[in-house]
């Protein structure tokens, strides 16, 4: 059986040794990409963090773009990350603006982000 050009270009996005984004080049769906598998429908970037990084440590984790791009499917770009996690990272990769979010949200956002070392790197320098 012949391999999908789906799967096909998978395995290429995995084995590349690029920093650059791969934009899944098939079909894509509110911004993901998305392609079947023995029936199943699959969301593409998952599956390529997936492949490299291993299942979701726990339910609550899901696959974060460090690039922003929705269909980049460079592992290098992903990351397992709650949603709270990502939305901070969003925050402070300036992709989302503070105001969509209800002040109280906001606030409970911040605080999480803060107590994460994973974050601390990426914090502004108060000195
Ligand atoms: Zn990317």
């Amino acid at each position: 059986m012949p391999t999908p050009k789906s799967i096909a270009f998978l395995e290429a996005a995995i084995a590349a040794d690029t920093d650059a984004c791969i934009p899944w080049p098939f079909y894509v769906k509110k911004g993901y990409g998305r392609f079947t598998m023995g029936g199943k429908n699959c969301v593409a970037h998952v599956f390529a963090c997936r492949a490299v990084h291993g299942p979701a440590p726990t339910l609550e984790h899901q696959v974060a773009h460090l690039c922003g791009l929705k269909c980049c499917v460079n592992p290098r770009h992903l990351l397992w990350s709650t949603q709270s996690e990502n939305i901070m990272d969003e925050f402070i990769l300036g992709r989302k603006r503070p105001s969509r979010m209800p002040t109280r949200r906001r606030k409970t956002e911040v605080k999480i982000a803060l107590r994460l070392p994973a974050h601390a790197g990426m914090l502004p320098d108060y000195d």
